[in-house]
């Protein structure tokens, strides 16, 4: 007889402890999910251990009440590594949420390894066979491709020679053959080579090599080459048999990151994303566990993927905020990478032309290996223009679109270069406002303004996704006297390009063009084309992105988010710029940047002009520092939510008197509500993090385990607090 001690999840309790179950079943291995009664409930737990006894007489009289067996098993294995289980463990402890919401994060509950989900896929695929054949010309051009490849889909090969594909086929010449899905074969795959490193990138890699710190700040200027500087350390860590992890902020984004990887790595790479399907994860899960991949290119979850012997992580843009999950539990990417890179003894490299204030200074106080990267690969740095909005609009100038953006975006057209233009998304959409009472619609569920698009006169909230067709009336004051626009968004922008320059062709990347899936990489792949000579849309459009033909950014309303109430909102200010500068004039054609702004003396704005990261460091350090803001402290956020106002308002009262500590408690402050839901925040902001932690785990600890309690989300280090 096995006693099972498992995590549950109680769909109204949280709680944060196992419980003792028995069974007969000697398959059980810790990691699996079983199947149990609690108060007669039948609900889902994570076992955390097995111990074999004699005999239920022994496992009761050991526990002093009788265990009940588990239900049924639903795991036929774990993919939880012995590793992942005490990490899940830390997670819980680190980010002061319940254990089992950290296995859940885990193992994506999709990913499970029933016999019901064994449903195998397979496709078709084609080889050349040795066959004498009078071939047309055509023909002979796609034996002789498949003869190079060796082997491919037939769906790419039909794609790629039409019905040339079928003849050859029918001819015989072809063979189809069914193969198992599998989603690491799925590309072909174009090699390339290692280059030879510059000076500047020598230099890096032999400090990365030498250094025995086991966190590295690698700090370079956008387009120093930090991407082959990666590729060749994980090339040392790959030849010893290791694994390497590769973390990159967004996939559909970075698309160009995961073509470098793949391509020195062939196929052993693993691509782990949010975007996948349950199988495809499946799939990717189980090569890293068997060890058929030994470099995995992914986002924020894959840093839970199955290793086995860890050589590398490397966590390229590490300042970008999608690192932070946002609902529980709220762990920080980078901090679990740290962990892991520890317990396996390897390095981590954090990599970014704009680190976090944070990781910099964690840096410069010798905590972690600072590595700079200070030149260019074509070594120039684009020159960027600034022009102040408040004297162009004076003079009569587009609000949207300053006489200088004009003229250098008409010099990039007639030179047959590229454009890109980013609109910073806070704040900028078109809303609508009454013309009687002034009033700007807003979302019945939240309180926040809808954004107009005028293409189908419709009004949408981007945060719940209610939608208004054909608003006639003013919901505040009844009237029909009609609305305003107000403010401009990438589609009213796109439609000013449009008209200024008539025979331009333009893409916009923005939330309502690229809802379909792979919709980013294939508007992408057009600009990479040069199906298109103006890149429009938001901050996605920032990220590491090396198109040589650019040769002129322009950020419209670069300093829209200096004023938000935000404390982080100066420094990803900052961050957008630099990187959006630096997609301009990475290859052999000059780059220029116009930044429109309003604020032209802002440090944030000055430092950007001359892509000076630590002068913005210092000047903003010493903001941080008058306000008691991270690095100088730490921050915890305790938010309280629910549809019920009383009872969200009543339990945060409560924690907020039973919070008691060295640190400071600020709020409970009143939050916008979101889809009908109230929100209370506390905020408490100390110099010993563990203790502040501490107090907030027992306090919440016992408000959960009241049944109905509203939600209660703890965030250590908050990134966003507006
Ligand atoms: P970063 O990630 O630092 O912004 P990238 O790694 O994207 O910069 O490199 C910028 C450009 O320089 C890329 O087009 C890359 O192919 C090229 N590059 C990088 N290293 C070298 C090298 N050693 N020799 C030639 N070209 C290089
Ligand atoms: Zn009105
Ligand atoms: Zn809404």
């Amino acid at each position: 007889m096995n006693l099972i001690e498992c995590w549950i999840e109680h769909p109204v309790l949280q709680l944060d402890k196992t419980y003792s179950y028995v069974t007969e079943n000697d398959s059980i291995v810790p990691g699996v999910r079983v199947l149990i009664n609690f108060n007669h409930r039948e609900i889902i737990g994570f076992v955390e251990s097995v111990t074999k006894y004699n005999s239920l007489e022994e496992i009761n009289e050991e526990k002093g009440f009788e265990c009940k067996p588990i239900l049924s098993v639903l795991d036929e294995e774990s993919y939880l590594t012995p590793e992942l289980i005490n990490l899940a463990k830390w997670m819980a402890y680190d980010t002061v949420s319940p254990t089992i919401s950290c296995f859940k994060t885990m193992l994506p509950s999709k990913v499970k390894p029933t016999s019901s989900n064994h449903k195998i896929k397979m496709e078709k695929w084609v080889h050349a066979n040795d066959f004498e054949a009078s071939l047309t010309p055509k023909q002979a051009e796609v034996y002789e491709y498949v003869c190079t490849k060796g082997e491919l889909k037939y769906t790419d090969l039909r794609v790629k020679y039409g019905v040339h594909a079928k003849n050859c086929i029918d001819k015989g010449v072809l063979e189809v053959i069914e193969k198992e899905v599998s989603a690491i074969f799925d590309d072909e795959i174009v090699t390339s080579e290692r280059l030879n490193l510059s000076e500047c990138q020598e230099k890096a890699m032999k400090q990365i090599q030498e250094t025995d710190k086991s966190v590295i700040l690698l700090h370079g200027l956008t387009g120093s080459g930090k991407t082959e500087v990666y590729l060749q350390l994980a090339e040392e860590v790959v030849e010893k048999g290791k694994q390497v992890l590769f973390l990159v902020p967004e996939i559909s984004l970075t698309p160009q990151m995961v073509s470098r990887v793949k391509s020195r790595f062939g196929s052993h790479v693993a691509i782990y994303h949010s975007g996948l399907n349950p199988q495809e994860k499946y799939e990717q899960f189980k090569l890293v566990k068997e060890g058929v991949v030994n470099v995995v290119v992914g986002t924020r979850s894959s840093v839970f993927m199955p290793f086995y012997d860890l050589g590398l992580i490397i966590l390229d843009e590490e300042h970008d905020h999608s690192y932070k999950q946002d609902n529980t539990p709220q762990y920080h990417c980078r901090d679990i990478a740290i962990h892991r890179a520890s317990t396996f003894g390897c390095k981590v490299i954090l990599g970014s032309a704009t680190p976090s204030l944070e990781s910099y200074a964690r840096a410069i106080r010798n905590v972690y290996e600072l590595v700079e990267m200070n030149q260019r690969i074509n070594e120039t740095l684009p020159t960027i223009h600034c022009v102040n909005l408040k004297n162009t609009i004076k003079k009569g100038e587009s609000y949207i679109l300053s006489n200088t953006l004009v003229e250098k975006i008409e010099e990039r057209l007639k030179r047959h270069e590229q454009v890109i233009l980013l609109l910073n998304r806070r704040g900028y959409s078109t809303t609508l406002r009454c013309n009687r009472c002034q009033e700007v619609i807003m979302c019945p569920h939240c309180e926040l303004a809808m954004s107009y698009h005028a293409s189908d006169k419709t009004l949408k909230c981007h945060t719940c996704g209610e939608v208004i067709r054909n608003i006639h009336e003013c919901p505040t004051c009844k009237s029909k006297a009609g609305f305003s626009t107000f403010g401009f968004g990438t589609q009213r922008l796109e439609e000013e390009l449009q008209q200024r320059f008539k025979e331009s062709r333009i893409l916009r990347m923005d939330a309502d063009t690229t809802s379909k899936k792979n919709s980013h990489e294939r508007l992408l792949q057009m600009f990479e084309d040069g199906k298109a000579d103006i890149l429009v849309g938001t901050q996605m459009i920032a990220k590491g992105l090396d198109y040589p033909r650019v040769t002129l950014v322009g950020v419209l309303n670069a300093d829209a988010g200096l004023n938000r109430s935000d404390y982080r909102s100066v420094e990803s200010t900052f961050d957008l710029i630099v990187q959006a500068s630096g997609r301009s004039g990475r290859s052999e054609l000059a780059g220029e940047v116009v930044l429109q702004v309003f604020d032209e003396e802002h440090y944030a704005i000055q430092t950007a002009l001359r892509q000076d990261y630590v002068s913005f460091f210092n000047c903003e350090m010493k903001f941080r520092h008058a306000g008691g803001y991270p690095p100088y402290n730490y921050m915890i956020s305790i938010l309280v939510q629910d549809m019920n106002q009383d009872k969200a308002k009543k339990i945060v009262k409560e924690i907020h008197n039973e919070l008691k500590g060295d640190f400071k408690i600020l709020g409970p402050s009143t939050l916008l509500r979101i889809k009908d839901t109230y929100r209370y925040r506390i905020l408490i902001k100390g110099k010993d993090l563990e203790k502040m932690k501490d107090c907030v785990r027992s306090v919440v600890r016992e408000k959960c385990a009241i049944g109905g309690c509203p939600t209660i989300k703890v965030d250590v280090n908050p990134m966003i607090l507006d």
